[in-house]
């Protein structure tokens, strides 16, 4: 595995001067230490990137859809070409260990494979109408550019899950990637730009990268040529986004913070539980949106659930990422290890009892921020009602099922939510209309891990939008109802009678 960013970047073929620029510096939170600068977009380069974007769009949606779908096919095969490196490259930028990276980049390459079948079933309904010689039928049509911005946790799979979709739906794309992780950007725009070639019918700024901060970010929330803006990251964000948007009759897709939890029931296969638990609380060092943060288990296994755990988070191997004996590598930057440690501050304050927490591995990687995961047991009726970006589990415990669905709706997010049960009745309440109130809603799985197929996002403060697969390419194009007439009559609707 390569581990070094000019070792990474040559076999991408990345000219070494596109991260020598001026403006952002980019840290790998594996050491520390600055690996790159790259340029920030300036307003008027954004407004030319967005004027350069509609014009691409008006010759991509003339080109037929199955078309569309060689272009991603090409990328996808990109993508499985360079899966190691880019995999390294997303671990060594926002650290998460290699195999979640290659996870990341497998998660690209399905979704490419996803897009090239849609490309062939972006289906419209034929509807009956109430009047003779007439024919309904619904067509869908591409939107125009579509802004994609995007957080550092998943740097580069939420671009693809979009991108992917918006392209092969006839928009065209641009992509304001997390200011701590433009690297692994850089790196699938120019995969993207070579597929693009060896497709050779591609208009050319039919994907765009604009590299900046929130800044960048609000200028393409307030353009009005940008007719859709898919965001991805933290519910504040969102808060901002979505009226920003709104009040311009934009439309937006918002996978915001979640505040995830599992339920162990009694009769639950607590290995199995325990395994999901394990790799849910602090895979990625716990910042996955899908991240379980919440526990809720059945008095009569408490006892044992509880322990069984702690000994299990004892024995996680943390350290670099790079490294893959290492199941735990570090959080992003010191703003995380913070907000963590507040977190944890404040649990105590209102009697939670901690184990883990610490700051870990400071005479290796003095510059970086790795941690013990922590596990706090909190007294009956507290609720944890906002989402820490890091490894900390809240554990609860509950007698009543309905109750602890009950607790586990009473957060302001709505993502991911899982219960471990063998219980068919206890499984079938929990997916019902009287169970979880999250846009996933898992049986004997953990929070996180979600496959492309399934239509992906949450409700309430997790901001409403979904992703990938299931019919989620709809929000990615406009709907058309059209009434064709063949007959020699112009009947009304609704036998009105209007007679000239
Ligand atoms: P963040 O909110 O700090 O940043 C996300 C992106 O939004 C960045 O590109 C940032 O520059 C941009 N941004 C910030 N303010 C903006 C504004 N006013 N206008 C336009 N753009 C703006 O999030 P983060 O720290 O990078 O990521 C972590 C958060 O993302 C967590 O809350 C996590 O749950 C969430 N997340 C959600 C999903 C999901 O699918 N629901 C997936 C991944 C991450």
């Amino acid at each position: 595995m390569m581990k070094t960013i000019s070792e990474i970047l040559s076999a991408l073929g990345i000219p070494l001067d596109k991260v020598e620029g001026k403006g952002l510096t980019v840290t790998s939170p594996v050491d520390g230490e600055t690996i790159a600068t790259v340029e920030i977009a300036g307003t008027e380069a954004v407004d030319a990137v967005i004027a350069q974007s509609k014009i691409a769009f008006e010759a991509w949606r003339a080109v037929p859809a199955p078309k569309r779908g060689e272009l991603v096919r090409l990328f996808g095969n990109k993508l499985r070409e360079h899966k190691e490196t880019l995999a390294a490259l997303v671990t060594l930028e926002c650290g998460k260990i290699y195999q979640e990276g290659l996870g990341e980049v497998q998660e690209m390459i399905d979704i490419c494979d996803f897009a090239v079948g849609l490309s062939r079933q972006l289906y419209g309904l034929t509807i009956a109408s109430e009047r003779p010689g007439h024919r309904m039928m619904e067509t869908w049509h591409p939107l125009g550019p579509v802004a994609i911005i995007s957080a550092f946790n998943f740097p580069v799979a939420v671009w693809s899950w979009n991108s992917a979709l918006a392209l092969v739906c006839g928009n065209s794309v641009i992509w304001k990637p997390s200011e701590k992780t433009p690297l692994t950007a850089i790196a699938c725009q120019h995969l993207f730009e070579q597929s693009a070639i060896e497709f050779g019918e591609a208009p050319e700024y039919l994907s765009q990268l604009v590299i900046g901060t929130a800044d960048v970010g609000e200028q393409l929330t307030k353009d009005k040529r940008i007719p859709l803006v898919s965001a991805t990251g933290s519910t504040a964000m969102g808060r901002k986004v979505g009226p920003v948007v709104a009040e311009r009759f934009g439309r937006t897709i918002l996978e915001l913070g979640g505040n995830n939890a599992i339920i162990v029931c009694p009769s639950a296969d607590i290995d199995m539980a325990l395994r999901a638990i394990v790799f849910g609380a602090v895979g990625t060092c716990g910042q996955r949106c899908t991240s379980t943060r919440r526990l809720y288990v059945h008095e009569s296994i408490y006892d044992s659930v509880v322990p069984a755990l702690k000994r299990a988070y004892s024995s996680v191997a943390i350290g670099n990422p790079l490294d893959e004996k290492h199941l735990v590598g570090p959080l992003i930057d010191e703003q995380a290890y913070t907000q963590m440690q507040n977190a944890l501050a404040l649990s105590a304050q209102q009697g939670g009892k901690l184990v883990g927490g610490e700051r870990v591995l400071t005479d290796q990687f003095p510059h970086a921020f790795y941690v013990q995961p922590a596990l706090v047991e909190l007294a009956d009726a507290a609720t944890v009602q906002t989402e820490t970006f890091a490894p900390i589990l809240y554990v609860q415990p509950y007698t009543e099922l309905t109750d602890a669905i009950a607790r586990q709706n009473d957060v302001p997010q709505g993502l991911s939510s899982a219960i471990f049960t063998t219980d068919v009745r206890e499984a079938e309440l929990f997916t019902s209309a009287m169970g979880s109130d999250c846009g996933i809603a898992n049986v004997n799985i953990g929070t996180s891990g979600a496959e492309i197929g399934g239509a992906f996002g949450g409700e309430k403060e997790t901001g409403g939008g979904r992703e990938s697969g299931s019919d989620a390419w709809k929000a990615y194009m406009r709907r058309a109802t059209n009434t064709i007439n063949y007959s020699r009559e112009l009947p009304l609707a609704q036998g009105i009678e209007f007679n000239l």
